[in-house]
């Protein structure tokens, strides 16, 4: 759970309720080694708070993270570092993630260092950088290990911002919305890049979209959120193919044929209401605005998990009370 202060405008009194971002409640994840978890919602959904929260840029507000069992701890001591260097971030702005002023080779030899990996001479160094470089398949590694950020296309930086993270040797990458900013025709080499990487260094990825068509096409798992809660998860195929929250429902209606939304670049549309402020979340389920289904005590208690019959498959929503693993959910 993450809730952030809300800053007073000007004079205005802000009633006790309304000093709060309600910004991540109650979320629940598990992310595996040699897995992609896709974690899929609008914009203000909370899903990049969430990757912030794993990568311990915030302190929680209520919960725990482990890491292979072991509870994070925030400060700044060996063991918050060792932590730290095993889960990396990749932002959706790889022009602002590098700096302009410096080279690729800075960029990566400081990574290395900050983590203790640069090796024990110059050549040592050499082959670390070259190594990284290849990794994300940027080859020759001679043709990019001296350039400016300028100098490559946004997709390369991508690559280089995704080398930097390696440089930690980390064991969970999340990629916050990688490729949105990119060009449409080079999405795809980033996201099987990053599939090829997951393969090879066995790594948990948590991919972070909007796009629900591209976690069909990329994830093993596919949850999704709505205004800050956690609505449905399961297996991608099931989540996208037999979509049973309403609200996953209603992001599948707006999202373009899911066979070609890679290929051809149509782009996922924002679906049709707003979703609510997390300052005065409503109260139950927080989609009963918007939700063609809603009942009584939507409008008023929240739904707990509700276990469906695919393996894995669970939706948040009152609709599925009554099944007869749902009457065990927990509130
Ligand atoms: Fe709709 Fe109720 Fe299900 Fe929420 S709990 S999605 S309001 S039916
Ligand atoms: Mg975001």
């Amino acid at each position: 759970t993450k809730h952030f202060p809300v800053k007073r405008k000007g004079r205005e009194l802000l009633t006790r309720s309304a000093r709060t971002v309600h910004a991540v409640d109650d979320v629940s994840l598990e992310l595996h080694r040699g897995r992609v978890t896709a974690l899929v919602g609008e914009s203000g959904s909370g899903k990049s708070t969430v990757a912030r929260l794993l990568a311990q840029l915030y302190p929680l507000t209520a919960g725990e993270i482990r890491y292979a069992g072991e509870p994070s701890r925030a400060g700044r001591g060996r063991r918050f570092r060792a932590w730290c260097s095993k889960v990396q971030l990749i932002f959706q702005d790889p022009f602002a993630s590098l700096n302009p002023v410096h080279t690729i080779r800075y960029h990566l030899t400081r990574a290395l260092r900050i983590h203790g990996r640069a090796g024990r001479d110059r050549a040592e160094l050499e082959q670390n950088l070259h190594a990284l470089l290849t990794q994300v398949q940027l080859t020759p590694p001679e043709r990019y290990i001296d350039a400016f950020p300028h100098e490559l296309s946004g997709g390369q930086r991508q690559r280089v911002a995704i080398a930097r993270a390696l440089a930690a040797d980390p064991a969970v990458l999340l990629a916050d919305e990688p490729v949105s900013m990119l060009d449409v025709s080079i999405r795809l080499g980033v996201l099987n890049l990053l599939a090829d990487l997951r393969e090879r260094l066995r790594l948990a990825v948590l991919y972070i979209t909007h796009d629900i068509a591209s976690a069909r096409y990329f994830a093993d798992t596919t949850l999704v959120m709505y205004a800050g809660r956690m609505v449905e998860g399961g297996d991608s195929e099931t989540v996208t193919q037999q979509p049973a929250h309403p609200y996953t429902r209603l992001l599948i209606a707006s999202a373009p044929d899911p066979d070609r939304v890679i290929a051809d670049g149509t782009e996922q549309q924002a679906p049709p209401g707003e979703p609510p402020s997390l300052i005065t979340p409503p109260a139950g389920c927080r989609f009963h605005p918007r939700c063609p289904s809603a009942m009584e005590r939507c409008r008023t208690t929240v739904p707990p998990r509700f276990d469906l019959p695919e393996d894995g498959h669970w939706a948040a929503c009152w609709l599925y009370d009554g099944t007869e693993s749902g009457a065990e959910g927990q509130a």
